[in-house]
Order: C-alpha cells, then sequence, then structure tokens
C-alpha cells in the first residue's frame, strides 16, 4: 500500500485538464469593478476563454483582445495595445482598470508591454484622457508555461501588488478565495457574517449569479473595488483559502505590509472548514458561534446518514486544480472513501512541497497515484487497459466521456462545469458545501445502482 507522487511519464498531452496563463488571468479580471481585459493575441485567447467561462457561469461579460494579426506576429503588435486602451476608454467611460494579459505569441514576439504602458501614461491618458482615472496594469503570462492555474495566482498578485497602498489599519480581513464559483463566494461570507468579520472578499464574483430585471438585462460584473485592492496593505490579517490560486499575493502582503498570512487549507469537508474558522479566529479575535456549531452539527449528521452504508471504500479519481483535488481527496479520506487517482493538471513545482500532499504520501492506507502535469488520458488509459475499477469520478465537464463510455458515476465539480444545470450556485466549500458533495456523490451513486441492478433494494429500506 502506498501513495506515490510522479509526473506522467510521456510526452505530448490528451485531453488536456486546464487551459493556459490567460484565462486565468481573465477569470480574475472578471472580478475587479469597472474593470475590462485587454489580452494582447490573437482573437481566439479571448473568444474561446471568454465562451469557458460563459458556458460554465451561463453569463455574459466582457473582456477585450487587441486582436493580433500577421503583421504584428511578425513585426511586433505594440501598437494594437495602443489602439485598444484607447478605443476601451473611449467606449466605456465607466473603466477604470485595464489589465494588460500577455499570451504565448506576444509573449514569443518580445512585445514590451511594460514599455507601452509607460509610454501610453505619459502620452494618450494624460492628453486625450486628462482628468479621468485610469490604471492599466501589465500581466505576464506566457501560455508555455504553467497552467490557467499559475495564470490566476500570478494575476492576483500583480493587481494587488499595483494598488496595495499602507495608510492607516482598516481591521478588515482580507480574503481570497482562488478560482471560486459565486455560491461559494456566498457560502464564505455567510460564515463570515456569523463570525462577525469585516473582510475584503477579493476578486469576487457573487454577482455573476445575475437576475433578469424588469428594465432590461444586464452585463455581469465582479464587485472587488479599486479601493478594495488599495487597502488589502492595511488589513489585520490576509487569509488565502488556495495554496495555488492567491498564495502568491498573500506572500506579497506578508513581506511587503507584515500583514499577518495564512494559506490554505481551501475549506472543503469539515475538518479543512473547522480549521478554516480558526484560521478566522486567529486572525481577527472574533469568537466562533454556536450558529456555526450547530451547522457543523447538521452536516455531520447528514455524512453520517451516507458514509457507512454507501460511501465508505469507494474508489474514486479526482481530478482538476490542485487545491480542489486535494481538499476533494481529504474529504473522501474523511469519508471513508478511497481516492485512488488524483491528476493535477499541470507541473508546479510546489507539489513536491506541499504538505497536503505530503501528508497523504504519509497516511494513506491503499494505493493511491497523484500524477503532475497529468491529462485526461492518464485517467481513461488506466480505465481501459490497465483494469483500474472505479466507483466514482469528481471532476470538470472535460472529462465526461470518459464517465460516460465506461459507465463510472460521475459528479461535476470544479471549472468548467457547463454539462449539468446551476452547478456555479452550488459551494463546495463550508458545512453547506460538505453537505452538498456528500449528498452529490451518493446521489450519483444511488443512480448508479438503479440502473446497473446493483443492489438497488437497498434504497428502499435506509
Ligand atoms: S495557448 Fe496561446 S494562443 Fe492558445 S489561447 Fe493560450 S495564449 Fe492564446
Amino acid at each position: 500500500m502506498s501513495c506515490e507522487l510522479k509526473a506522467k511519464d510521456r510526452t505530448g498531452v490528451i485531453n488536456p485538464i486546464f487551459t493556459c496563463q490567460p484565462a486565468g488571468a481573465q477569470y480574475v479580471s472578471i472580478g475587479v469593478k469597472d474593470c475590462i481585459g485587454i489580452v494582447h493575441g490573437g482573437q481566439g485567447c479571448v473568444m474561446f476563454v471568454r465562451l469557458l467561462i460563459s458556458q460554465h457561469l451561463k453569463e455574459s461579460f466582457e473582456i477585450a483582445s487587441s486582436s493580433v494579426h500577421e503583421d504584428g506576429a511578425v513585426f511586433g503588435a505594440l501598437d494594437r495595445v495602443e489602439q485598444a486602451v484607447d478605443v476601451l476608454l473611449m467606449r466605456y467611460p465607466h473603466v477604470k482598470v485595464i489589465p494588460i494579459i500577455t499570451t504565448c505569441s506576444t509573449e514569443v514576439i518580445g512585445d514590451d508591454v511594460d514599455g507601452v504602458v509607460r509610454k501610453l501614461n505619459e502620452g494618450l491618458l494624460k492628453e486625450k484622457y486628462a482628468g479621468r482615472e485610469v490604471h492599466l496594469i501589465p500581466i505576464h503570462t506566457p501560455s508555455f508555461v504553467g497552467s490557467m492555474i499559475s495564470g490566476y495566482d500570478v494575476t492576483v498578485r500583480d493587481f494587488v501588488k499595483y494598488f496595495a497602498t499602507k495608510s492607516e489599519p482598516n481591521g478588515k480581513l482580507n480574503l481570497i478565495t482562488g478560482w471560486a464559483n459565486p455560491g461559494d463566494v456566498t457560502a464564505l461570507k455567510h460564515l463570515l457574517a456569523e463570525m462577525e468579520v469585516d473582510a475584503t472578499v477579493l476578486f469576487e464574483i457573487e454577482d455573476f449569479d445575475s437576475p433578469l430585471m424588469p428594465y432590461g438585462n444586464t452585463v455581469s460584473h465582479g464587485n472587488t473595488t479599486i479601493e478594495d485592492l488599495t487597502g488589502t496593505a492595511n488589513a489585520c490579517g490576509t487569509l488565502a483559502l488556495n495554496r495555488y490560486e492567491g498564495g502568491k499575493a498573500a506572500r506579497y502582503l506578508e513581506e511587503k505590509f507584515e500583514i499577518p498570512t495564512i494559506i490554505g487549507p481551501s475549506p472543503i469537508g469539515i475538518r479543512n472548514t473547522d480549521t478554516f474558522l480558526q484560521n478566522v479566529k486567529n486572525l481577527t479575535g472574533k469568537a466562533i458561534p454556536e450558529s456555526l456549531v450547530r451547522e457543523r452539527g447538521v452536516a455531520l449528521d447528514a455524512l453520517t446518514d451516507l458514509v457507512h452504508m454507501f460511501l465508505a471504500d469507494k474508489k474514486v479519481a479526482i481530478y482538476g486544480s490542485p487545491d480542489l483535488v486535494i481538499g476533494l481527496a481529504e474529504f473522501c479520506l474523511d469519508l471513508e472513501m478511497k481516492p485512488v487517482l488524483l491528476l493535477l493538471g499541470d507541473d508546479n513545482a510546489g507539489y513536491e512541497k506541499d504538505p497536503r500532499i505530503d501528508a497523504l504520501r504519509q497516511n494513506v492506507v491503499h494505493d493511491m497515484e497523484i500524477i503532475t502535469n497529468a491529462d485526461l488520458w492518464e485517467m481513461e488509459k488506466r480505465i481501459t487497459q490497465d483494469g483500474l475499477k472505479l466507483d466514482l469520478i469528481l471532476g470538470h465537464s472535460k472529462g465526461r466521456f470518459t464517465a460516460i463510455d465506461n459507465q463510472i458515476p460521475m459528479v461535476r465539480v470544479g471549472f468548467p462545469t457547463y454539462d449539468r444545470a446551476g452547478l456555479w450556485r452550488h459551494p463546495v466549500v463550508g458545512y453547506a458545501g460538505a453537505i452538498w458533495l456528500a449528498e452529490q456523490m451518493a446521489n450519483a451513486l444511488f443512480t448508479d445502482m438503479e440502473y446497473k441492478k446493483n443492489k438497488e433494494w437497498l434504497l428502499n429500506v435506509w
């Protein structure tokens, strides 16, 4: 029995788990109010990412492209950035923040985005937009290193680095959620409200669960303001829930402004939510109220109904964002399940030193593989060629055909989940998330029992 961490031993990728760095930058950008990002690259770098995010959230929002063409790819395309900034400012009078997000092509041709930002600050903004508050932020996200996860991490850091300004302490807690759904943000705000904690929830997209109003439809936007970002330097503490999606910004605030900082764990499952609340308490001095003890009790009761009879010993494969995958694996272990295969879709060197992965390697008592730089073929090959028997798959919609073709129950979780309704509304974090996840897993197994006539009668008597 062993738990092994190893890299995929194949070059090339078949059915990738992640997309590229600029996607992470775009997801961060949509969490900022009065902000529209310009992706400096070919139009597809926006078109496909925006489609993916729209499919996932079922909402419309705005991101621009500098739309680099052949001439730009050969001779440089900084003039496209200058034009794009001008057009964006003319077209959208409310826009104040414009991250300029690089891509593989513009990094390879060596476009000096920092230089063009200086030029625009000294020229266009002073001459044509004098008196208007405009912030141009270069974001370097070449797609030939890292993944959408590191792109998210770098972008959060660069936004915070740009705006954070030391002044008077504001007594607020910085909460960096990482790549979350609107439902997660709502659940986190609820926990903080119960503890009476005043928090700045950064890059939050709660309003992407947008209403259709009588006076017309609107595009969705995030709610993190310039003032929120500026004030991050004056907080009483920073809590970054995800090590790989926001950890860099948290470390920056700690080093530069000496703000007490805790990174992780993602509050997935009971024990990680307990730790989250304890961390909030440690950073703010606020007590954990009886109402949350009760919520915890309700969650424990719900899980107790399912664990021994249905979830115990079920073999699970999990893929997706590293903090999510590790959090889900820990939760599955607490539910007496057997996560046998974890797929992390990039090659972040930090995985080797991650204490949570280390704990899995030390403590897991069944055979488990953790594959880095993984693709979905790693899972499919084990099922179709190596005889891996799975009871359940947890992951985003891109792995659906492996589940369908091999008749393995699947719970959609992570990003993107476009083939099931309303998943963005349901949190996976907090006690509510623990209940929702466990019940989704149980219901997926129940449906499978019914279709395969596998002890289906059990459902009549539990
Ligand atoms: S891989 Fe390169 S070209 Fe493709 S979407 Fe990402 S940045 Fe754009």
